[in-house]
């Protein structure tokens, strides 16, 4: 979670307040780069599609862009944030996950140290798609993930790997300095 997120203003409050009662129950509210909000009940939302169009390791730079921010201004006028994601969009690309695969664990056959994770639709989690050569996403080898996850979305684990690549980096200094 980023805890470098501005509380909303009054002026923000008021403005969530407008819009979100203006909503009937039923419609929808798209919010650019976060997904598309369902009015579910008199004071409750519900996250139904998630839109990532942002790089891996962006800052933030709009509050609006942030799922938890809505939950704060949410929490502000006592309205709720439900959770039912139904699709995601990666860059316009729907994110592909099957549900019989869910809870699927592998790992590079590189052995880069990599763990691919098959995981229900969350916000704030990040999926890679594994591509049709089956590229490692961490070490980029082609034919180093099962072909089951081939045109799937991922979660990676790259603890492993950055293990190993801190390991290579330092060793490399120490040759270095030989
Ligand atoms: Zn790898």
């Amino acid at each position: 979670m980023q805890e470098n997120i501005p509380l909303p203003t009054n002026e923000d409050v008021e403005w969530a307040y407008l819009l979100w009662n203006s909503m009937t129950i039923g419609g929808l509210w798209t919010l650019p780069n976060v997904g598309i909000y369902e009015r579910t009940g008199e004071q409750e939302l519900t996250l139904i599609e998630i839109h990532y169009s942002k790089p891996l390791r962006d800052v933030i730079s709009s509050p609006f862009d942030q799922h938890h921010w809505i939950m704060i201004l949410a929490d502000s006028i006592n309205w709720k944030i439900e959770e039912k994601v139904k699709r995601a969009y990666d860059h316009d690309l729907e994110i592909n996950i099957p549900d019989d695969l869910i809870g699927d664990v592998s790992i590079c056959k590189s052995k880069c140290g990599a763990m691919f994770r098959v995981e229900p639709l969350a916000s704030g989690t990040k999926y890679s798609l594994i591509d049709e050569a089956t590229t490692c996403p961490c070490c980029g080898k082609k034919g180093s993930v099962e072909d089951e996850l081939k045109g799937i979305h991922v979660v990676v684990d790259d603890a492993g790997w950055l293990l190993k690549e801190s390991r290579l980096q330092l060793k490399k200094i120490i040759d270095e300095e030989e």
